[in-house]
């Protein structure tokens, strides 16, 4: 089946078209078609297109609105001048999977999407105002380019972590604002977490209720999941993804106390200070520099910039205290598994984060570290080491098109 993966952020869109069904997952032979990336969406919009095994073709083109994006896209798909392998036409485009980013307390899991779940998804707007919206656009932009017979499926980024415990998810605020609001950890990254779990588990040959792992990834955002029995038990987004860890431009946890001071110190509005913590924090607001960490490890090497140095080590210790604090509530993990793009390629930032921790029987294998840079990804501890150690690139879109097709076969989903 053609899987056309839809990413819609609030001012891009991000596809793959993916050649999938049952007997190919289990062979583990899904086959990416095509991808692309549509930026500034809302303005004059820049537009990457590649077919496997071709140039990228890259151009600009007006792009008002997601609707206008998707539109371009699927032109794209359909033309000859893409010449992807089985795609001439619309029909050939047999189901569309979208990532969707906030699923409540209602989505569980990946869901075909009909006009309960289209409300449903409203009803969660409140919780990603910024994101929700877009991801209900690229729905009904499908709907209406496609028609009502292309079966559309939501894939959540907070479902996988549905199966915390209340002690996991609660804040200790009123009870009455969790009633109310449903205010509380929903943790994100969640079909990131769940592919690590998957990758871990067929790269050592084990059934999904022995994983338990700590799944920690690391890309412009960051966050750290505890993975027991193959559930997730902990994660360290919170009720947005602005908890956790140290990211790109994000603080991670900081005292709540803070804004208030902001407020009255500096005059700030709270959406002033919203924005702060968002966007002007984490390795961008330490440094000084930029929020790139590949940049920062460069700054360090070439000109040994203090900011830069600190605002790495900052984000390392903070990824080595929630690893000790999930190792405390999983008692014990396996492994832990680095993924996204500074997990899955910056041996510096794994040893750093790693070191000292031989305590706990992980130790990393220097050499097998330092190759690990890119690629399938793979195991970078020492032999022996009681807590495994891995490096395993993450594929959100693979696990998007495998459950679109679980969804529209009623099969079951596993991680
Ligand atoms: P992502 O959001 O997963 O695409 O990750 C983006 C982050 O990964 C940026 O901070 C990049 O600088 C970082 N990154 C990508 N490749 C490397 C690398 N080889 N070494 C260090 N950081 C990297």
């Amino acid at each position: 089946m053609n899987v056309l993966v839809l990413n819609c952020g609030s001012s891009s869109v991000k596809f793959q078209v993916i050649d999938t069904d049952p007997e190919r997952i289990a062979a583990d032979e899904d086959r990416c078609l095509a991808s692309g990336l549509l930026e500034r969406v809302g303005s004059h919009g820049l537009i990457r297109f590649q077919a496997e095994g071709q140039e990228p073709l890259i151009s600009d083109a007006p792009l008002p609105d997601h609707r206008a994006a998707i539109d371009s896209i699927i032109r794209w798909i359909v033309s000859g001048d893409a010449r992807i392998p089985g795609i001439r036409s619309l029909s050939d485009i047999h189901v569309v999977g979208h990532r969707v980013v906030h699923g409540g307390e209602r989505f569980r899991g990946s869901t075909l999407i009909d006009t309960e779940v289209l409300r449903g998804i409203e009803a969660c707007v409140d919780l990603a105002p910024l994101h929700n919206p877009a991801n209900l656009r690229g729905i009904r932009a499908i709907r209406d380019l496609l028609g009502e017979g292309v079966p559309q499926v939501a894939v959540f980024d907070t479902a996988f972590h549905a199966t915390m415990p209340e002690t996991a998810y609660l804040y200790a605020l009123p009870y009455s604002l969790y009633r109310r609001y449903k205010l509380r950890r929903y943790g994100f990254h969640g079909t990131s977490h769940r592919y690590v779990g998957y990758k871990y588990r067929k790269l050592i040959g084990i059934e999904r209720e022995q994983v338990n792992i700590i799944s920690v990834h690391l890309g412009n955002g960051c966050s750290a999941c505890a993975i027991k029995g193959g559930h997730s038990i902990a994660t360290s987004m919170g009720f947005t993804p602005l908890e956790g860890l140290v990211m790109g431009t994000r603080s991670g946890d900081v005292d709540p106390s803070i804004i208030e001071f902001l407020v009255l110190k500096e005059g700030m509005s709270p959406a002033a200070a919203d924005n702060l913590l968002n966007k002007q924090s984490g390795l961008l607001g330490v440094s000084g520099l930029t929020h790139d960490m590949r940049e920062l490890l460069e700054e360090v090497q070439e000109n040994q910039d203090r900011r830069a140095r600190l605002a790495i080590d900052l984000f390392c210790y903070r990824v080595r205290s929630y690893i000790g604090a999930y190792l405390a509530q999983m008692n014990g993990a396996d492994a832990v598994c680095f993924t996204g793009g500074i997990g899955a390629n910056s041996w510096e930032v794994r040893a750093s984060i790693c070191e000292g921790l031989d305590w706990i029987g992980l130790e990393v294998d220097d050499a097998l570290n330092r190759q690990m840079v890119r690629g399938a990804g793979g195991e970078i501890g020492k032999a022996g080491s009681r807590v495994r150690v891995f490096a395993l690139p993450t594929d959100e879109e693979l696990l998007i098109a495998r459950d679109a097709v679980r969804c529209v076969r009623g099969l079951p989903l596993p991680i």
